[in-house]
C-alpha cells in the first residue's frame, strides 16, 4: 500500500491532536490533479489548526496547510499536465479539504495557479497565502484610489506574515508606511523593510474615540478588534481600510462616525475563496513588485517536523514576518 509522509489532525475526546506520521494514498480526496508537495508555509490559519484553537479544521482525519507549491504528477484537468509547477492558496485546503503538510496532495485543477515566472517554488512559498493576501488588500486600496500621494498607510500586525510583505510592498510603491508593531525590538527589521515610522500597537488597541485625529490615508489591518476601530478612526477623510484579519480579535467595536462624517471606507478582503482572475493578478504583480532581498530578510524556513511545534508560536505572536515549511 502506497503510503507518503505527512502530519495529520485527529479529533478525539479530549480535542484535537497533531501528529507527523504516514497517510495512506487511497485516502486522499477527489481531485483531479495529484501535486507532489515540495513547500508550504505557516500562517495565522494553519497554527489555529494544529493547536485546535479555533475550529478550522471541519473534517477528520485532516491535513493541515493551507497553500503549497509543488509539481504536477499526474492530471486530468485540461489545463495541467505532468511535471507543471503550481501553486495553491486556500479553497478550504487544510480545513475541509486535505492539505499541504504532507508530500502529496489531490485538489481540483480549477483551484490551482500555474507558478508565476520570476519565482521560485521556495519564493512563492516564502510570500504564501499571508504575502498573497497583503497584496490583495493593496489592489483593494488602489482600487478605491488610495495611490501613494494621498499620505500614509498604517499597517498593523507589521512584523507578522501579512503585515511584513504589505510593508515591504507598499514602502517599494512609493508608499509612507507607518508600521504598528507590539514588538519594538523590531523596528530595524520593520525599517530594513521600507517602514517610514514605527508606532506602539497599544496607542491602537485599547478601546477609543469614535474619531481621533486624522493620521493616515489608509490601512491594511490583520488586527481586527479594537485595533482596526482606532485605525478606522484616525483614517483621513475619503480614505480607506483594508480588513483581512483577526489577530486581536474578531469583535469590531466601532462607531459609524468615520464612514458617515468622513466618508471614510472598510475594504473586506478574503483570500480563500477569492475568484481566479484577481488570484493571477494578484500572483502577477507580487511576481513583478516585491523586492527580493526583503523578501529574504522577511522569511525563515524550517522542516515538516517543525511544523507543529511553530503552529503553537504563530498564535502567540513569536513568529516575525513569514515561515516556509520544506516538504521534500
Ligand atoms: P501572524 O501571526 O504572522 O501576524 C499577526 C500579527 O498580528 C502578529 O505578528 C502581531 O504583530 C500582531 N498581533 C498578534 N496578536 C495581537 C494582539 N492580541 N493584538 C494586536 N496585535 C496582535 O499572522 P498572519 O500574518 O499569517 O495572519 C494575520 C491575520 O490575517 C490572521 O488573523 C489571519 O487569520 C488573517 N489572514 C486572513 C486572510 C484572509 O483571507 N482574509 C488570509 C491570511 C491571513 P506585531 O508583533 O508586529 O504586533
Amino acid at each position: 500500500m502506497a503510503t507518503f509522509k505527512a502530519v495529520v489532525v485527529t479529533k478525539g475526546d479530549s480535542g484535537t491532536t497533531a501528529s507527523l506520521g504516514r497517510f495512506d494514498e487511497a485516502d486522499l480526496m477527489e481531485g483531479d490533479v495529484t501535486v507532489r508537495v515540495s513547500h508550504s508555509t505557516l500562517n495565522y490559519k494553519d497554527g489555529l489548526a494544529l493547536t485546535g484553537k479555533a475550529p478550522v479544521v471541519r473534517r477528520f482525519p485532516m491535513i493541515p496547510g493551507i497553500d503549497f507549491a509543488g509539481t504536477v504528477e499526474t492530471s486530468t484537468h485540461p489545463d495541467f499536465k505532468p511535471g507543471d509547477q503550481v501553486i495553491l492558496n486556500g479553497w478550504g485546503t487544510g480545513e475541509t479539504h486535505l492539505g499541504a503538510y504532507a508530500e502529496k496532495t489531490r485538489v481540483k485543477g480549477d483551484w490551482l495557479v500555474p507558478l508565476p515566472a520570476g519565482l521560485s517554488p521556495a519564493e512563492a512559498m516564502a510570500i504564501g497565502t499571508a504575502g498573497y493576501t497583503a497584496m490583495l488588500c493593496i489592489m483593494a486600496l488602489q482600487r478605491h484610489g488610495i495611490t501613494a500621494d494621498r499620505g500614509p498607510i498604517v499597517v498593523t500586525g507589521a512584523a507578522g506574515g501579512v503585515g511584513s510583505v504589505a510593508t515591504a510592498l507598499l514602502a517599494r510603491a512609493g508608499y509612507h508606511v507607518v508600521a504598528s508593531t507590539g514588538r519594538p525590538q523590531e523596528a530595524d527589521y520593520l525599517k530594513s523593510l521600507g517602514a517610514a515610522e514605527i508606532i506602539d500597537r497599544a496607542e491602537l488597541s485599547a478601546p477609543g474615540r469614535p474619531l481621533g485625529k486624522e493620521r493616515w490615508a489608509g490601512g491594511v489591518d490583520s488586527v481586527g478588534s479594537h485595533t482596526l476601530a482606532n485605525v478606522l478612526a484616525m483614517t483621513r477623510y475619503g480614505g480607506a481600510v483594508a480588513a483581512c484579519g483577526l489577530a486581536q480579535g474578531m469583535d469590531l467595536p466601532a462607531s459609524v462616525a468615520p464612514f458617515i462624517l468622513r466618508g471614510v471606507s472598510l475594504l473586506g478582503v478574503d483570500s480563500v475563496m477569492a475568484p481566479k482572475a484577481l488570484r493571477l493578478e494578484a500572483w502577477s504583480r507580487l511576481a513583478a513588485e516585491l523586492d527580493r532581498e526583503a523578501l529574504a530578510r522577511i522569511t525563515s524556513t524550517i522542516p515538516l517536523e517543525g511544523v507543529i511545534e511553530a503552529g503553537a508560536a504563530i498564535l502567540e505572536g513569536r513568529i516575525r514576518g513569514r515561515v516556509v515549511v520544506t516538504i521534500d
